[in-house]
């Protein structure tokens, strides 16, 4: 199996993403195989991080001690431009459809993908 890709998860600046080299499933959540075909080893690419809001909810209780100087966020749905949708934080004014685009913020000692509107 090879390497993953260094994504924010582990402090780098990137969002990462799999596609299946057999039947060209694309994959947010990182397995050791396609959810779709389950063929073995999808590749991993770098994301542009840009997408379209699919859904807003904002957060008004801190799931924990770390994230109660944060409240109230939102938190975001997107369609990510290679087809996959992922879970981020982003701008309190975003509405479903929005066009946006990913930067990485500071959150509860982390850094976590932010998305704000493109113009
Ligand atoms: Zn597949």
């Amino acid at each position: 199996m090879s390497e993953r890709m260094a994504d924010w998860t582990k402090g780098e600046q990137a969002i990462v993403y799999q596609t299946c080299g057999a039947c060209g499933h694309v994959q947010y959540f990182h397995r050791a195989f396609c959810a779709a075909c389950g063929a073995a080893d999808p590749g991993e690419r770098r994301a542009s991080g840009n997408g379209r809001v699919y859904a807003t909810s904002l957060v008004c209780r801190a799931a924990t001690p770390e994230t109660k100087a944060h409240v109230p966020y939102n938190i975001l749905l997107v369609d990510c431009a290679e087809g996959f949708r992922m879970m981020a934080h982003g701008e309190m004014n975003l509405a479903i459809g929005d066009v946006v685009t990913a930067s990485f913020v500071p959150f509860a000692e982390k850094l976590v993908p932010f998305f704000t509107k493109r113009s």
